[in-house]
């Protein structure tokens, strides 16, 4: 469960058309994860950007990766997948 505060600290607020974006339902892998073995999945955006927040914020495109991929959505290129 996503708390308020990590709402609105974390990439999502009270716009119900971004959260809707966010949490769209996709599967993710971290692109800066080197380690061998299966990758994690991270099955929404907000997910994935909070991992990329945490644990590579050193990378210089974070944010880049996260806006694109919003708007790859925002534009129906990729859709949410349906359980
Ligand atoms: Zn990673």
């Amino acid at each position: 469960m996503i708390s308020n505060s990590n709402l609105i600290n974390g990439y999502l607020c009270k716009d119900k058309e971004k959260n809707r974006i966010y949490l769209s339902h996709q599967n993710f892998n971290c692109p800066y994860c080197v380690k061998p073995g299966p990758k994690k999945i991270y099955s929404n955006l907000w997910r994935l950007g909070m991992h990329l927040k945490t644990q590579h914020q050193t990378e210089p495109r974070i944010n880049e990766i996260i806006e694109n991929i919003a708007d790859l959505i925002k534009r129906g290129i990729l859709r949410e997948i349906k359980n």
